[in-house]
């Protein structure tokens, strides 16, 4: 599997069908592994957050989630084949895990948002086993408290860590090699999804890579997040820019031995 250094985060170039593919081995092998789901936001909070990048790094698969990487790197000539949104990975699993009886635990979102996903989830897909909800907190002080509640409900096939970034990736990091748990996956607001709290874009913007403007529209408070958003396509185009002018040098200093052998 080949990969991508996006501003200095490892993004993995997998379909949908991969990465699937991947998470049913975890499960059949019980990895006990996690699976991130980077977007242009959380890249740009990785460049100045080291413990948040160590985590990224210590993830088992990066899927390309956000739109923005996928132009990265079609800029700078090294195209991802496919955009893997983690909000649709995980309808996508949950139609294999209903088929497989394969045992699911929500951890995160606010009051009641988990359960709510978990009836919706349950009656969407007969056959999924959802074995247990927990909102607890991101906090490292409230670990032992999640770590219990899903000990509890052991084995867990499929943890869905909603705590948003950084803490979910912070989250799974310290806590997936204390855990009954083959695969976890983090999945930021995707409960607030499923469980109808909020309202996902259409499917025709997010074709237009336009779900961040959504976003925006309903959860105003996201524009001081999305800042960040400009930052990363800034540091992209000079990326862009200085990989063109590497280029150019390079030909350059190659080009008189060249001239020289065709001559
Ligand atoms: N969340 C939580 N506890 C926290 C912070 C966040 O449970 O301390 C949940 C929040 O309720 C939401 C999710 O984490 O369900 C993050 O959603 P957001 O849409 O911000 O994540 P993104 O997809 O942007 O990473």
């Amino acid at each position: 599997m080949s990969s991508r250094d996006i501003l200095g985060v490892r993004v993995d170039d997998v379909t949908y069908a991969e990465t699937l593919a991947f998470l049913q081995a975890a499960i059949a092998a019980r990895r006990g592994c996690y699976v991130v789901t980077p977007n242009p936001e959380i890249v740009m909070r990785a460049r100045r957050d080291a413990a948040l990048r160590a985590a990224l790094a210590g993830a088992a698969l990066a899927v390309p989630d956000g739109g923005g990487l996928l132009l990265a790197a079609r800029l700078w000539g090294v195209p991802l084949r496919e955009q893997v949104r983690g909000t649709d990975l995980v309808y996508r699993l949950a139609e294999q895990s209903a088929a497989r009886h394969q045992r699911w635990f929500l951890l995160g979102a606010g009051p009641g948002v988990a359960e709510e996903a978990a009836r919706r989830l349950e009656r969407r897909y007969p056959g999924l086993l959802v074995v247990g909800t927990f909102a607890g907190s991101p906090a490292p002080a409230d670990d032992a408290a999640a770590r219990e509640a899903i000990a509890r409900a052991a084995p867990v096939d499929v943890l869905l860590v909603a705590y948003g970034a950084p803490g979910q990736e912070l989250w799974m990091a310290r806590n997936l090699p204390h855990l009954p748990v083959a695969v976890a996956i983090g999945v930021g607001g995707v409960l607030d999804y499923i469980s109808g709290r909020v309202p996902r874009a259409p499917a025709w913007l997010r074709a237009l890579g336009l779900e961040w403007l959504f976003r925006l529209l309903v959860q105003p408070w996201r524009w001081r997040r999305q800042t960040a958003l400009v930052r990363f396509a800034l540091r992209v185009l000079l990326e862009a820019l200085r990989r063109r002018l590497g280029r150019r040098a390079l030909r350059r200093a190659v080009a008189p031995p060249a001239l020289a052998v065709a001559l």
